[in-house]
């Protein structure tokens, strides 16, 4: 379970981050995806994930404790063209340098709002976890918006496009926080991530 996860710390870049050691999952989103709601949602509490849009911990990692040897981490979600190129870039070094020496970082939960899936920004977070095999988890958030059937073609659509990249290990699933669909689905990934 993750009812216990508490806000521990945020950290501006991973030398800043706690220790490497245990596990840890991290959490990444366009603005505005659905990514708190996730979160909130899968560790089954109102507000865990506002402390990161808190400000002053807007910062680049924000450190989630599940248990003395798991983590979950809620990455800033940029995506937007307003952004200033050198906070875009700040942005870039920062990942990139968690992505790359991070040894505890079993994977990278990518949430998109499944109306708008696919956009610039997940783009990049994919061809990360492709360069840095990492294992990656889509959830399709927002399900409730769409029809049973269109949530399912979007679904599709997007697994084609991923089966084309190369050496992704990528799985997807469907999910809503509002009507709290597709919790199993995440927590079993989470689960099999996490599991010393
Ligand atoms: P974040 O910026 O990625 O953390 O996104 P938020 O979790 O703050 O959600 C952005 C907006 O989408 C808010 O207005 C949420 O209420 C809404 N939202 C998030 N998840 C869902 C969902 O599963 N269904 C619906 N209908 N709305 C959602």
């Amino acid at each position: 379970s993750y009812r216990n996860t508490r806000y521990m710390m945020s950290a501006p870049n991973v030398n800043d981050a706690p220790p490497d050691e245990g596990f840890e999952v991290a959490f990444a989103g366009r603005s505005n995806a659905g990514k708190s709601s996730a979160i909130n949602v899968i560790t089954q509490q109102k507000a865990l994930a506002r402390v990161s849009k808190t400000p002053g911990r807007t910062q680049m990692l924000n450190f989630f404790r599940v248990d003395d040897h798991r983590r979950l981490v809620d990455l800033p979600g940029y995506g937007y063209a307003q952004v200033p190129e050198a906070i875009q870039k700040n942005w870039r070094q920062a990942l990139e340098g968690y992505f790359s020496e991070r040894r505890s970082l079993r994977g990278v939960f990518l949430v998109m709002d499944i109306r708008h899936p696919m956009t610039p920004f997940d783009h990049r977070m994919i061809e990360w976890c492709r360069h840095w095999e990492l294992p990656l988890h889509i959830a399709l958030t927002k399900a409730d918006k769409l029809s049973r059937g269109a949530a399912l073609q979007t679904l599709r659509t997007v697994e084609a496009e991923l089966k084309a990249q190369q050496g992704l290990n990528f799985s997807l699933q469907i999910l809503s926080a509002l009507k709290r669909i597709g919790l199993e689905e995440a927590w079993a990934v989470l689960d099999r991530w996490l599991e010393m």
